[in-house]
């Protein structure tokens, strides 16, 4: 199976992607989870990326894209993997295309994760506040200016995918407001058609 999230930040990509990696046994590809990875591991990638994600900004198209092509090379990614924040823009749609079709490989479907944006950023506040109560460490671009250029980047540079997968057919839109197990069925369902 393999499947993309689509959805903006705090839409619950990798909460689903999580339940689903527990239901499937296939793997989270989560970009911005490699990314703090490379980050934290002061790879020539995280030096890269360290700035950007902390402005809330994208990170080069050709630079994530390398990242996911030898990500799905690996043997744990062999049985499916669910794409959490990527694709973000349409290049880099296309590019993912591409390396599946030389592999031979087709996605199951783009489930996108709609919600309200007014009620986003108090989701987000929430996120935060229980990660700090857990004692963790919050992450650098939860911060009011990185969320609301987040934001802005979802609309402007990832909302177009909505468009182009919808034209291709591979397009399921859920309301990601709903409860968490709600959406999880939600998903359940569109996997099993
Ligand atoms: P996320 O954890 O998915 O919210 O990603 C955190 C940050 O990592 C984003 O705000 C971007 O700076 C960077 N990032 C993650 N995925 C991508 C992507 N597909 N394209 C460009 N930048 C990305």
């Amino acid at each position: 199976m393999r499947l993309i999230l689509l959805g903006p930040p705090g839409a619950g990509k990798g909460t689903q992607a999580r339940r689903l990696v527990e239901r499937h046994g296939i793997v989270q590809l989560s970009t911005g989870d490699m990314l703090r990875a490379a980050v934290k591991a002061g790879t020539p990638v995280g030096r890269k990326a360290k700035d950007i994600m902390e402005r809330g900004e994208l990170c080069p198209d050709d630079l994530v894209c390398a990242i996911v092509a030898d990500r799905i090379e690996e043997p744990d990614a062999a049985h499916g993997f669910i794409l959490d924040g990527f694709p973000r823009t349409v290049p880099q749609a296309e590019a993912l295309e591409q390396t599946l079709e030389a592999k031979g490989l087709k996605l199951d479907a783009v489930i996108e994760l709609k919600v309200d944006e007014e009620k986003l950023l108090h989701r987000i506040e929430k996120r935060i506040a229980e990660t700090k109560a857990r004692g963790e460490s919050v992450r650098a671009d939860d911060n009011a200016e990185a969320l609301k250029k987040r934001l802005h980047a979802y609309r402007v540079q990832t909302a177009p995918l909505i468009e182009y997968y919808a034209k291709k057919g591979s397009l399921r839109t859920l309301n990601g407001m709903a409860s968490i197990p709600e959406v999880g069925r939600a998903i359940d369902a569109i996997l099993a058609r």
